[in-house]
């Protein structure tokens, strides 16, 4: 899924700088956007991303309007599309989500998409971001990425190869939640997607839909994230604890298909320039 692995000095010098600077204190917001600023940066050196307005500014909008239903928020989320056929989304710090172009491809309809950003989202608005930093200082995988971080500081060829897989440890790191962390967030997306005149039912359809192509080997789709049995069911109390879905719409009148469509042309041309 990495391409164009640059190794990036300064990102990881900066991560150094912020993992010194809370190695005794959680992390605050503020902090927490700085490391997001850095993240964003390597997720730039090491994914594809898509830069079409009109699919990138179709994922923008559809985030916004979730995040405007979760109430103040410390941060300004943003919302980024990557070339990657594995169904797949993630969250950075401070509200940086990025969403797999196979997860818009897979998804049957636009709450589907929907329910899955607003998952990731969140993640963030309940901190599961922070407290996953914070916990990953004390294991041995923090204090890997800290000795990847202190290896680049040193320069020399073992910092340049070490820094090839470091933003991707970052995801990991950062995307590991417990089964309470994700309650919270399936709890949050019902909510924000209700809010925002989504029919939550559509994620839960879209945990059906990843329980159906485990089987075949994958996805390993927020592979901390499982479509268990059990979430399903509590997903479903959860909507069913709203007044009503009656009036919550699934599609948005044929636009969903339309931003699908041109993912696959883009998509195509993408590979093109990559023979
Ligand atoms: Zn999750």
């Amino acid at each position: 899924m990495a391409t164009g692995l640059a190794p990036s000095r300064g990102w990881a010098s900066a991560v150094v700088a912020v993992l010194l600077l809370t190695a005794c204190a959680p992390i605050n917001v503020s902090q927490e956007r700085e490391l997001g600023l850095q993240f964003e940066r390597q997720m730039r050196n090491e994914l594809a991303f898509v830069y079409d307005r009109v699919i990138v500014d179709y994922v923008r909008e559809m985030g916004e309007e979730l995040v405007a239903q979760a109430g103040p928020q410390p941060f300004t989320y943003r919302f980024y599309v990557v070339y990657d056929d594995e169904i797949n989304a993630f969250a950075g710090p401070a509200g940086h989500i990025y969403v797999h172009t196979e997860t818009i491809q897979k998804a049957r309809n636009a709450s589907e998409l929907a329910g899955v950003i607003a998952h990731e989202v969140g993640h963030v608005a309940e901190r599961h971001i922070a407290e996953n930093y914070n916990r990953s200082r004390n294991t041995q995988i923090g204090a890997d990425v800290l000795t990847l971080g202190a290896s680049i500081l040193g320069g020399g060829m073992a910092g340049d190869a070490a820094a090839l897989g470091t933003g991707l440890a970052a995801i990991g790191l950062l995307n590991s939640f417990g089964r309470e962390a994700e309650r919270e967030s399936d709890v949050f997306a019902v909510r924000v997607m209700a809010g925002a005149g989504w029919d939550p039912n559509g994620l839960l359809t879209f945990f059906e839909l990843l329980r159906h192509e485990e089987p075949r080997g994958g996805p390993t789709f927020l592979s901390s994230h499982p479509a268990t049995a059990d979430r399903i069911v509590a997903t479903r109390a959860e909507i069913a604890m709203l007044d009503s879905v009656g009036g919550l719409r699934e599609n948005d009148g044929g636009r969903f298909e339309i931003i699908q469509r041109r993912i696959d042309l883009v998509t195509g041309r993408y590979r093109l320039r990559r023979r």
